[in-house]
């Protein structure tokens, strides 16, 4: 951290509390930056702490990366010492939010998502700071509404706003039934905001609408001051295109092993590596700028940069000491996994030299052209290249891989 958020005047806090934000446009942007420096200068004034909420649905067992964007988001409020709400959407996620989907989801019971939300907190505080995080579960204020009270939530919007919606507009215009109770998902979430009196929501993208269009709408028409919004990129999951959800299965969770999660880190597409440095890793911008240079340049090996990636975010759920392992485990299955399935053999029963073996593989059709193969630098034992035509192979060196060219291989044993 380059300054203490302590330390920080309002303006640097509005910097860093918006960093990284995506609206859409640059207006609401303006707009929720203003906001935001209005209720940070209030904040200050009477000492109260802003109420900053994070909602997040347990409609699986797992949290992934994609999540720790926006609670990345919470933390840095936290620092500034802020009052922060980590809301499990117990009753939200028996509906399950329309908001990226374009197909009615299965309803589930408040059993089935209780019982998934087991871990979520253990899991959250691997990024937010247990000793100022509440938790709480919006079942409690939900479940309780009268059918007359939610009649009232629902006279504050207009079937147009909802069918605006994309996803919506997209199933309206192919016949696709949109249900009822899927409208009623944002006024829920909205309904949220309202019960927390909340002075900041912080969500992706796809929570503009529940957010903005809702949330906001909802806590003005009930006498509240609309919330600010705090809007995170979406991060996408191991395709490298679609974003990163626990209901696809393109996720990382959070709970992976740190060699599972090193792993699924290296098998992502080079081209999404700058938004994970953005997004998920610990670096300053000034770090990501570099690497994303490197990137651009060719200075580093992509494999390299994907490494120091993969390192980073194991050490974050892991530690620094995890993480190394994970790598050398990495390392060790990635180099026997590029060693053909099956290696030709032969057995030595004496110090051999090494020309004579090459020609006697048939990976030469003669010594001279061992020879000069080797000169070129085209033959490695155990991996490493050997320039030296008098080499010998000694008995204690065996088993070992002799490699020539790009793809032949033969493996020495003692005999
Ligand atoms: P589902 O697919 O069931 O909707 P989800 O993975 O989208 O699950 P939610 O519980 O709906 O998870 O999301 C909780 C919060 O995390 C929301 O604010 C959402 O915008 C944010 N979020 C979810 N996935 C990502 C992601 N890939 N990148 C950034 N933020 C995300
Ligand atoms: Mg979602």
């Amino acid at each position: 951290m380059a300054i203490d958020p302590k330390q920080m005047s309002i303006d640097e806090q509005v910097v860093y509390l918006m960093q990284g934000c995506d609206y859409g446009d640059a207006e609401t942007r303006r707009n929720m930056e203003k906001e935001l420096r209005a209720r940070l200068i209030e904040a200050a004034k009477t000492g109260k702490p802003l109420k900053v909420y994070l909602g997040v649905d347990p409609r699986t067992t797992d949290l992934h990366l994609g999540h720790t964007v926006p609670m990345r988001k919470l933390r840095q409020f936290q620092e500034l010492g802020h009052e922060c709400t980590f809301l499990i959407g117990s009753f939200t996620s028996t509906i399950g939010d329309p908001s990226d989907k374009d197909k009615t989801r299965p309803q589930l019971t408040l059993e089935e998502v209780m019982a998934n939300a087991k871990t979520y907190t253990e899991q959250a505080f691997k990024i937010l700071d247990p000793e100022l995080t509440k938790i709480h579960y919006n079942h409690t204020w939900l479940a309780p509404l009268t059918f007359a009270e939610l009649i009232k939530l629902a006279s504050h919007f207009t079937v147009q706003q909802f069918l605006a919606r994309d996803n919506f507009a997209k199933r309206y215009s192919k016949g696709d039934p949109i249900w009822l109770h899927e409208f009623f998902y944002a006024l829920m979430q909205g309904y949220d905001a309202v019960a927390l009196e909340t002075d900041v929501q912080v969500g992706g993208t796809d929570q503009i609408f529940n957010i903005m269009t809702a949330g906001r709408k909802l806590q003005q028409s009930l006498g509240q001051k609309p919330q600010v919004a705090i809007i995170v990129p979406l991060l996408p999951g191991t395709d490298g295109e679609i974003k990163m959800s626990k209901s696809i299965g393109n996720h990382i969770a959070i709970r992976l092993s740190a060699e599972e999660m090193y792993g699924k880190v290296m098998s992502l597409p080079d081209q999404v590596m700058p938004l994970y440095f953005k997004l998920v890793t610990r670096y300053l911008p000034a770090q990501i700028s570099e690497v994303e240079q490197a990137l651009a340049d060719g200075s580093r090996h992509p494999r390299d940069i994907k490494m120091e990636l993969a390192r980073e975010i194991v050490s974050i759920f892991h530690g620094d000491e995890a993480a190394q392992t994970a790598e050398a485990h990495f390392k060790r299955v990635f180099q026997q996994r590029r060693l053909p399935e099956a290696i030709p053999e032969m057995t030595l029963t004496d110090p051999t030299p090494l020309v004579k073996l090459i020609v006697a593989a048939g990976f030469a059709s003669s010594k001279s052209e061992a020879r000069r193969l080797i000169k070129q630098g085209g033959v490695s034992l155990g991996g490493q290249v050997t320039k030296d035509i008098q080499r010998e192979i000694a008995m204690e060196e065996t088993p070992v891989v002799l490699k020539v060219g790009k793809r032949k291989f033969l493996r020495l044993r003692r005999g």
